[in-house]
């Protein structure tokens, strides 16, 4: 199967309303192409040099989603153009994210990252810290940062009730978030190739995906 292919069968088993991210990071340009000319329009990237790169080569109506973990030092490359951040897992961060935004007249789309998985090596905020964060209300401030909603990486294991349970306990954070935050919080970036037929049972409205249409990645 190609790219246009693979992507139709994906997006085939999308209802309305869920976003696909198409994750190319570690993929040439000349790969995202193939996939901008099958229609799709949002690529995920994970580190902000190579974001920075395809963007210069690639066409402008592309939504730029930044999903790895970012460096406070790193938000000033992607904020003249980038339209999401979903890892976001510092209070430093938010407020990086906000003071570049402001600086280009723009409004950053955030996603706070919550680490739900059983592995240490996951990022993000565990469940007690954010909590805690958006109670100080610091967040409430912010006036160039838009935030909405939350991404997890599920733990990576062959135990689909460890999946499951993964997806459960953050789908449950949505929903406790989002009197908080109100109408533009409508975000639950869950699912990626391996399991987001599990994400979609979860109520995700945004997967993302790599391997599944663009085959493997070579680090
Ligand atoms: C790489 C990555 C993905 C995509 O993973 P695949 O298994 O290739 O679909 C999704 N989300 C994040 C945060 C990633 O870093």
């Amino acid at each position: 199967m190609n790219i246009k292919e693979r992507l139709n069968r994906i997006l085939s088993t999308l209802s309305e309303g869920v976003k696909l991210v198409a994750v190319s990071k570690f993929h040439p340009a000349e790969r995202l192409q193939e996939a901008y000319d099958a229609g799709q329009r949002i690529f995920g990237e994970s580190r902000p040099q190579e974001m920075v790169a395809k963007y210069e080569v690639l066409p402008h109506d592309i939504e730029w989603h930044m999903i790895g973990h970012l460096q406070t030092n790193k938000v000033k490359y992607i904020a003249p153009f980038v339209s999401m951040i979903s890892s976001v897992d510092s209070e430093r961060l938010v407020e990086e994210i906000e003071k570049q935004a402001a600086k280009h007249n723009r409004t950053i789309d955030i996603l706070l990252e919550v680490h739900v998985a059983q592995e240490e090596t996951k990022s993000g905020w565990s469940e007690e810290e954010l909590r805690s964060y958006i109670a100080s209300g610091a967040i409430n401030n912010m006036t160039h940062v838009r935030v909405r909603g939350v991404m997890t990486i599920a733990s990576n294991t062959e135990d689909e009730s460890v999946v499951r349970n993964d997806f459960a306990t953050i789908r449950r954070i949505f929903e406790e978030l989002k009197p908080h935050f109100g109408e533009a919080f409508d975000t639950l970036s869950i699912g990626m190739s391996d399991d987001y037929p599990i994400a979609l049972e979860y109520g995700s409205t945004m997967v993302r995906i790599g391997t599944a249409i663009f085959g493997q990645r070579e680090y």
